[in-house]
């Protein structure tokens, strides 16, 4: 938000090309369910279930996504194969990685065998395009320009997920002049895709949402609890600011997918961004979204910090989200639960 508000010397222009996508908005999309890290981020985002229902809790606790919970899953059944194309297309390696159990892999770059299932590993087999471990921008970048091209003509859905910024983050940290130029370095990657649909002739029809699978810890280099994200997006029909979880259900709705079970996926868990929840209040255990007309905490109930939720073996303060007031719900007053991974039962745990 410093650099989108030119508040940084890196950015005296802010990041031009995500203001002119979103006409100035920027939605907040806040982490409630799962680690604020890579594997359980993009399985939420491309799926729109807490982490407890897709087994994908942290980078080192996972599992495969439990097949047909995807959007493009739920795409590909509900047009057919031969009529929409989907695109996994990432900078990042192990953490969108497909290797199922018994698969070789890599871990600290040295060779292993798989012995968990990677998020991606049943979902692959259900892409026209998975590509993985791409790592640099111009590389991802540039085959997305290519893909575009090649498939102007048909219904797409398509991922680019570019890695630098967290790479560089890790490196130089959340304050670095390093950090902020490649999150400007995506920006101007994003303008070329924008582009390019305006070249080919489809900007008006094609959707963009421009989201992240988690924050960065405020001055550190890492993101142990970076809860507070972003959305940026030029569907008009996007009404309000919403969770990790709400992005998959809003793409379900747009095009006409039910929210509900399908085949043998449950229920999704979030919320469409199309609207209000339906729902009056927000029932113990569940995470409180702080935004101009979000239900409260049903009465009774007190709410918490996002702080201690995430990661399920340290007490970790939430960074960054100046003036979010987003949490829980719970019964246990300010008590800190004595485990946090028991976290959606903590009345019965209280202290
Ligand atoms: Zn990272």
């Amino acid at each position: 938000m410093e650099c989108y508000n030119q508040q940084l010397p890196e950015c005296s222009a802010g990041l031009p090309n995500l203001a002119a996508l979103g006409g100035g908005m920027v939605y907040d999309s806040t982490i409630t369910s799962g680690d604020t890290a890579t594997k359980p981020g993009w399985a939420q985002i491309f799926s729109g279930y807490n982490a407890e229902v897709l087994g994908i809790y942290s980078n080192g606790d996972y599992q495969p996504i439990p097949e047909g919970y995807t959007v493009f899953e739920k795409l590909e059944n509900n047009f057919g194969d031969e009529n929409i194309v989907t695109m996994f297309i990432s900078g990042k390696s192990i953490h969108t990685g497909a290797a199922c159990v018994g698969d070789s892999t890599y871990e600290n770059g040295q060779p292993v065998t798989e012995d968990q299932g990677q998020p991606w590993c049943l979902t692959k087999d259900h892409l026209d395009y998975y590509e993985n471990d791409l790592r640099q921008n111009l590389v991802v970048g540039n085959r997305a320009l290519e893909l575009l091209e090649t498939h102007q003509n048909d219904l797409f859905f398509a991922s680019f997920i570019f890695r630098v910024p967290d790479v560089i983050g890790h490196i130089g940290g959340e304050n670095s002049s390093q950090y902020t130029q490649a999150i400007v370095g995506d920006d101007i990657w994003l303008g070329n895709i924008v582009d390019k649909l305006v070249e080919l002739g489809i900007d008006d029809r094609t959707l963009i949402y421009v989201t992240t699978d988690h924050g960065f810890d405020e001055d550190g280099n890492t993101h142990g609890n970076a809860p507070y994200t972003f959305l940026v997006t030029n569907d008009p029909l996007v009404v309000r600011e919403g969770d990790r979880k709400d992005i998959a259900p809003t793409i379900l709705e747009r095009y006409g997918i039910s929210l509900g079970p399908l085949g043998n996926a449950p229920a999704v868990d979030g919320f469409s961004l199309y609207s209000f929840p339906a729902f009056e209040c927000v029932p113990e255990g569940q995470a409180f979204i702080d935004y101009e007309g979000a239900p409260a905490c049903c009465s009774g109930l007190s709410l918490i910090s996002l702080d201690r939720a995430f990661n399920r073996n340290l007490f970790t303060y939430a960074t960054g989200g100046t003036g979010d007031n987003s949490g829980y719900c719970t019964a246990c007053g300010d008590g800190i639960c004595t485990e946090p991974e028991n976290f959606l039962n903590c009345s019965a745990d209280c202290n």
